[in-house]
């Protein structure tokens, strides 16, 4: 039976794998980690909101039922294409049939150095430490004398204005303004100021113009500072500067800018400046007619000829596209090109508000945000109790209560200085 080894189990890999069931294939899930994470509501957690475990579930798990399907956790670091020979940091495996599905990590543009300053949001332990910075700052502006210093403890910087910046602006004004007013004596965490940074002119840029105003609009009435044409020039444990002007802040956020996984340029095929590798129409990569690059890690131009997003529906229609070839190739037959099917764009702006873009049309603020609800309801998947967690969550939301109690479980002498 052939070997299909598929590398990540992100949104890509899972649905990959799970669209094998009952084909004549045996397949191997490789990732890195024993979770697969529905990222989308990872600012939920990092907020305070859910819990890790509301969002992931075990890879091997969600797969138990499929008996040609085995997990290994592994870290890939490399392909031999012409050996067929997937490497891993302990050992290797063979394949006759490659799906690659290891999505993208942050970028700095170059300033690694701001990575520890700046955290980003990507997986579970990001959302941990963001939510730790975020908690430990209220905790010590509460004992700060020192006005500069307890200001710069209440400020909080998000860099980067497209879906994630956004949702985790508006879900810190929400902490502040509303979850956090009766916490504390010595100060009010209401006043605290949340700046959201984006280099280019606007926020939402993926958005249609009314939707973008929509949303600055409600971001505003949140009380974000939003500064478009603000291109950050560095980032130190002081705060952020935006050519000469300076902003003082304990708590700097980073949803700006994303590479893609290593693995991708190890291939030694054309990749883009992100890293995204070129696939070809059917995701194969040039020579290698048995090797698929998907999600994230691929890059491929739409039928409008922009390259298509990385977003969560074109990894598993990618996935899915991927596994058919795969079966198609196992029966002799000529590969077929992908054609992603659009199912609209959305984000959330804090407590019922968002802005969704279906493209026949539109919505903004509290139906957006049902509808937002809905889909990810929808959409979360193989999760123990999802309409429960999901519910409680809508409930909270609608309260004002965090769903989960705002701890932090490192105290900051612990934890270091929170930066
Ligand atoms: C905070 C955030 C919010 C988002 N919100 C939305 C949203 O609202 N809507 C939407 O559509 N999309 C959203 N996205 C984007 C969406 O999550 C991605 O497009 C999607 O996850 C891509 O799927 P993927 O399978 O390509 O990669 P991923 O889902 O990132 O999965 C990659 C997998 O590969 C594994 N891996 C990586 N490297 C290795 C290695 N070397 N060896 C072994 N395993 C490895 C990882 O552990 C991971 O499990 C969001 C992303 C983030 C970070």
């Amino acid at each position: 039976m052939p070997r299909v080894v598929i590398v990540g189990g992100g949104f890509g890999g899972l649905y990959a794998a799970r669209a094998f069931r009952g084909a004549p294939v045996q397949v191997t899930v490789v990732d890195r980690r024993n979770h697969h994470l529905f990222q989308p509501l990872l600012y939920q957690v990092a907020m305070a909101a859910l819990s890790p475990g509301d969002i992931a579930s075990p890879i091997r798990w969600i797969l138990r039922r499929q008996k040609n399907v085995e997990v290994l956790l592994a870290d890939a670091t490399g392909v031999d294409l012409e050996r067929r020979r997937l490497l891993l940091s302990d050992g290797e495996l063979s394949y006759d049939y490659l799906i690659l599905a290891t999505g993208t990590t942050h970028a700095y543009f170059g300033h690694d150095e701001w990575q520890p300053l700046a955290p980003g949001l990507k997986t579970l332990e990001d959302a941990l430490e963001i939510r730790r910075r975020v908690l430990v700052a209220f905790e010590r502006a509460e004992r700060q004398p020192e006005a500069a210093t307890r200001d710069a403890l209440l400020t909080f910087v998000v860099i980067g204005g497209g879906p994630t910046g956004v949702e985790m602006a508006g879900a810190l004004a929400e902490i502040s303004r509303q979850s956090l007013t009766r916490d504390f004596r010595h100060i009010d965490p209401g006043a605290a100021r949340i700046i959201l940074l984006e280099g280019g002119p606007s926020i939402l840029s993926a958005f249609p113009e009314p939707l973008r105003a929509a949303a600055l609009h409600d971001l505003q009435k949140l009380g974000v500072d939003v500064r478009t044409n603000a291109a950050v020039s560095a980032i130190t444990a002081d705060g952020v500067s935006i050519g000469s002007d300076s902003i003082r802040s304990e708590t700097v956020l980073w949803a700006a800018g994303v590479a893609a996984s290593p693995l991708g340029r190890s291939l030694g095929v054309p990749v883009d400046r992100a890293g995204r590798v070129r696939v070809q129409p059917d995701l194969t990569i040039p020579g290698h007619p048995n090797v698929y690059v998907i999600g994230d890690l691929a890059s491929l131009d739409g039928e409008n000829g922009r390259p298509l997003p990385g977003v969560a529906q074109v990894a598993i229609q990618m996935g899915q596209h991927a596994v058919r070839n795969v079966l198609r190739a196992v029966e002799g037959q000529p590969l077929r090109p992908f054609v992603y099917r659009d199912l609209g764009n959305m984000a959330t702006i804090g407590r019922a508000s968002a802005v969704a873009d279906f493209g026949t049309f539109r919505l903004t603020g509290y139906f957006a945000w049902l509808a937002w609800l809905f889909v990810h309801i929808l959409n979360l998947i193989g999760f123990r109790n999802r309409l429960l967690v999901m519910v409680q969550w809508a409930w909270a939301y609608m309260t004002y209560q965090r769903a989960v109690r705002l701890i932090t479980t490192k105290p900051p002498a612990e934890a270091g200085a929170p930066r």
